[in-house]
């Protein structure tokens, strides 16, 4: 006897359900498809959007929401994820995109680009 028998509707191709490759968003901690999110990359000794996701080197990911791009910003995620310098700055341009992207859906936010409390230089 054989036991080598299949049950009906068994298939022995091994096709796996469509892998979906989940970031965690640096703002809220919380999973999800990469493709939902905004990934951030580093270059150097900053950093810059990836719009693409397939820049080369370390990258970081946040939800399309303000919410987790304030925090992330508030918290310096980025800066953590991207392993810079905690004193590196968000540069301006970086945030006018993702702020961009974000309320590409919310316009009525009225956000402008570098006016958080954080973008304020205090050196003097
Ligand atoms: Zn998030």
């Amino acid at each position: 006897m054989s036991t080598a028998d299949l049950a009906p509707g068994t298939r022995p191709s091994h096709k796996r359900p469509a892998h979906l490759p989940l970031r965690t968003c640096v703002g809220c901690r919380e999973r999800r498809s990469k493709w939902e999110m905004i990934r951030l990359c580093r270059t150097g000794e900053t950093m810059d959007l990836d719009p693409e996701g397939k820049a080369a080197g370390r990258g970081a990911y946040i939800c399309a929401k303000m919410e987790c791009w304030e925090a992330a910003k508030r918290r310096r995620a980025l800066q953590r994820a991207l392993r810079l310098p905690a004193g590196v700055p968000v540069p301006g341009r970086v945030a006018g995109l993702v702020a961009g992207m974000i309320s590409n859906s919310t316009p009525e936010t009225g956000w402008g680009p570098a006016q958080g409390p954080e973008e304020v230089l205090s050196r003097s």
